[in-house]
């Protein structure tokens, strides 16, 4: 991932590196690109850094001490069999984009405990700034009634029907993971055309890193979804209702 590179509006975006893909081309980044090295001001060349994505469902924690999901605001579409539809009260998705040391590992005691990571809500709480950045990661209770259960592959099941809907409203990991190293992304934002209304950086996925506080969701995006989901969405329609 190259992080922070200043594109031709003056904003910083994160690039994955052409390098590092699937189907890998020249990376520009690394190419041409001078970076100022931490700290200093002398400019080096740019290197792409190791990151660690996840997706994580954004929770918050009422005055009860109960846990509740974080909703979007505005109604979300949803393309299914060629259709938008407009769904209300979907769960906020976000990705959560940190380096396996200072954040993942904090979760990798957890996993050995309880053999898995999603069984649970977890709060994370950012201490320090800059190269100083540690997190604090507590585990919730797990709660038996919560409908997850003790086994990792029966929630990873679970969990993705209970947010089926709030799935297919955001890009998977493998779609966000294109989308920061498409060909589009590297010319709109460092290629000599300027940026464009309809093309900024609203349609932009944004997701956490080591200078912004907590995890940050994407905003809602039209995504195609598959035909199973009708029944989910009729489901959640009347949930909403
Ligand atoms: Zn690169």
């Amino acid at each position: 991932m190259h992080e922070f590179i200043v594109g031709n509006d003056k904003k910083k975006h994160d690039f994955v590196c052409a390098r590092e893909l699937a189907n890998p081309r020249d990376c520009i980044i690394c190419d041409k690109m001078m970076v100022k090295k931490y700290g200093t001001n002398d400019e080096v060349p740019a290197k792409p850094s190791d990151k660690t994505l996840g997706l994580a469902i954004l929770r918050k924690e009422l005055d009860d001490g109960s846990v509740v999901d974080v909703l979007h605001e505005k109604a979300v579409e949803i393309e299914v069999d060629g259709e938008k539809v407009s769904v209300e009260n979907v769960p906020v998705v976000g990705v959560i984009k940190q380096g396996q040391r200072n954040f993942w590992d904090n979760f990798n005691g957890y996993y050995t405990r309880y053999k898995t990571t999603i069984d649970r809500d977890y709060v994370v709480t950012r201490q320090g700034k800059d190269k100083n950045t540690k997190y604090a990661v507590i585990p919730l209770d797990f709660e038996a009634d919560s409908g997850v259960l003790k086994d990792g592959k029966k929630s990873k099941a679970l969990l993705e029907e209970t947010y089926a809907v709030a799935l297919a409203s955001h890009p998977s990991l493998i779609e966000y993971i294109e989308k920061l190293g498409s060909v589009e992304r590297y010319d709109f934002f460092l290629g000599e055309r300027k940026p464009q209304a309809e093309l900024d950086d609203e349609t932009e996925v944004e997701a956490t890193d080591e200078t912004e506080e907590g995890p940050v969701a994407e905003k809602p995006a039209a995504k195609t979804a598959a035909s199973s989901l009708q029944a989910k969405l009729l489901k959640h329609k009347k949930a909403a209702a």
